[in-house]
């Protein structure tokens, strides 16, 4: 059974998150039993970069792959845990619901809106992917420092 459809996003708002509705594209089947979905979750997210903290948007497309049961699950903690499949105890797979547990964990937390972000001068919070700032943030070895002082002077 083809499937396509698009499902409000989970609400993320006290991680920071906006996320755009989740479009999924893709099939369920019915295999030995249980039901397999399988198919492509694609969304935007817009988030503060963890470097510079400026907003940015990300479009995260994943594939997805999921197996159900229909049933209770056994009350063996171990076995629900090890299982490649999850029980539904309802007569309907919540997809709704599946989805957006899917995309809660999809985006990564510590996300940056371009690989080589400069990010903030820890001195003075310049943004260093605009401008440069003359701070010295390396750190000195202190053994060193008077020595350096000294050569300043001359
Ligand atoms: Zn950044
Ligand atoms: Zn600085």
């Amino acid at each position: 059974m083809p499937l396509q459809l698009e499902v409000p996003p989970p609400d993320l708002s006290q991680e920071g998150y906006a996320m755009s509705p989740l479009q999924f594209r893709g099939h369920a089947r019915y295999e030995d039993g249980a039901v397999a979905l399988l198919g492509t979750l694609r969304f935007t997210v817009t988030r503060l970069c963890v470097r510079c903290l400026k907003p940015f948007t990300e479009t995260i497309e994943s594939e997805l792959q999921e197996r159900f049961v229909h049933g209770t699950p056994p009350l063996s903690e171990e076995t629900v845990e090890n299982a490649d499949f999850e029980w539904i105890s309802t007569d309907e797979i919540p997809l709704m619901y599946i989805l957006q547990e899917w995309a809660r964990i999809l985006p990564d937390p510590f996300g940056v809106c371009k690989k080589d972000c400069k990010g903030l001068c820890p001195v003075c919070g310049t943004d260093l992917n605009i401008e440069t700032c003359s701070c010295e943030t390396e750190t000195i070895d202190p053994r060193l420092v008077g020595l350096k002082a000294f050569f300043e002077k001359r």
